[in-house]
């Protein structure tokens, strides 16, 4: 790490400790809400303190941190529970490279700002991990497109003003092929259908939305009919070396948590953390945590080394693979320690044990990891990939 990395570093971890982890509790108990002026707040201090919009580019008004710095500050930002992070926004980083000017100026520069968010529109009921059997589609009519599709798990639709649209183009050349847009949330036609409880007690609710012929204009479409499921690849890979980093920040906090109270906690007349079970499972769990830091650390670098890009995708996988998988047992082993302590929702493990545990369904499940880890080794072999 250079001086820059440990003081990004240590300026996310200290907005974490001094500011958000005070409000986990509050969350927890009041249906993942926090007072709206201390949510300002945060979300104030994270633009003032370099962290929001950390993955966009300078001249764009982001703070275009090394993506080894992101992962840094986005492991900070898994210490902390009930989505309160989530004020540490990164944008999505692969529109600057792609969308027209009209786009960056309408919506990616007002959201790198702060100003609007964005929510992604593209699994359906019928399309999960399979995203090419997406039904949503696109017809183009004159200057405009038509949009139809239902779609459902829509992070942050209630606090979006706009969404990434992806559905499949309907008659012309492209027939079938995949097509990206911007579209308004408040665009006719755009019907919020239901927001279904979650897991997780999170403020962001993971909506169903209906889009019934939803008309933008042409200019909204993304880059070419046909390259949708380039901008989903990389928005992937990206969230999926996040998602490690996160669960890094997770099980240290576990750890930490779990480690002062196993030290604390007297029975038979000594501390827990001197029966052999007890240390057996920090241990593990500090084990794991440390193969899974150097494989998100390692990763980073290596990206912005500029390896291939097909290395990356086969990393990216094994990094959340595994890094998620550690998390969740990390987070049972702390709860197992806690006691029944460890089964109120006022314990931070009760909530990690929650929380983690989607960690290993968005951005891809652990066996599409699997099958994308196993399909690289059968293409390029043990020695480039490890
Ligand atoms: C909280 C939350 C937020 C989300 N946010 C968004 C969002 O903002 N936008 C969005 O578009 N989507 C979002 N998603 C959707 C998410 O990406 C999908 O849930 C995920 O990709 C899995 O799809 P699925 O749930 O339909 O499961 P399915 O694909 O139906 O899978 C069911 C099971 O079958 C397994 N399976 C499927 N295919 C294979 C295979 N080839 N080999 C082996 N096993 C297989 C899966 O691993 C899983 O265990 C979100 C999901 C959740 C839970």
């Amino acid at each position: 790490m250079s001086d820059e990395d440990r003081e990004i570093q240590d300026r996310a971890r200290a907005f974490v400790d001094d500011e958000l982890i005070p409000w986990e509790e509050h969350a927890e108990m009041h249906d993942g809400q926090i007072p709206a002026d201390v949510r300002q707040r945060h979300h104030e201090r994270a633009i003032e303190l370099g962290l929001f919009a950390m993955n966009m580019p300078k001249e764009l008004g982001g703070t275009g941190m090394t993506m080894f710095q992101q992962a840094l500050v986005s492991e900070q930002i898994g210490r902390v529970t009930n989505a309160l992070g989530w004020c540490v926004h990164t944008p999505p980083a692969w529109a600057p490279a792609v969308v027209s000017p009209f786009q960056l100026e309408r919506w990616i520069v007002p959201t790198i700002r702060g100003d609007v968010h964005e929510c992604y529109a593209i699994t359906e009921e019928g399309a999960g991990s399979d995203v090419d059997a997406i039904a949503a589609t696109a017809r183009r009519d004159g200057d405009d497109y038509v949009l139809n599709g239902t779609k459902m798990h829509v992070t942050s639709f209630n606090s979006a003003g706009y969404c990434f649209f992806q559905g499949k183009i309907v008659d012309g050349p492209n027939a079938g092929a995949h097509a990206m847009f911007f579209v308004d949330k408040d665009t006719p036609g755009v019907r919020l259908v239901r927001e279904p409880r979650y897991t997780h007690t999170y403020p962001d609710t993971h909506a169903i939305v209906a889009f019934e012929d939803v008309r933008v204009p042409a200019s909204h479409l993304i880059g070419a009919e046909g390259d949708g499921m380039s901008f989903t690849y990389e928005w992937f890979r990206y969230e999926r070396l996040m998602i490690a980093a996160r669960c890094c920040g997770a099980a240290e906090r576990l750890i930490d948590e779990a480690t002062a109270f196993a030290t604390e906690r007297v029975q038979f007349g000594q501390p827990i953390i001197g029966f052999q079970a007890i240390g057996h499972m920090l241990a593990d769990s500090l084990t794991e945590l440390w193969a899974a830091r150097l494989m998100t650390y390692r990763l980073a670098q290596e990206i912005d080394e500029g390896v291939d890009v097909k290395i990356q995708h086969a990393h990216c996988s094994m990094a959340k693979l595994y890094a998620s998988e550690m998390a969740g047992r990390v987070a049972d082993r702390a709860v197992q320690i806690f006691g029944g302590r460890g089964y109120m929702r006022e314990n931070v493990a009760e909530r990690f044990y929650r929380e983690l545990r989607v960690d290993r369904i968005w951005e891809g499940t652990s066996e599409i990891q699997r099958s994308i880890v196993a399909d690289q080794l059968r293409k390029r072999g043990v020695r480039a990939l490890a």
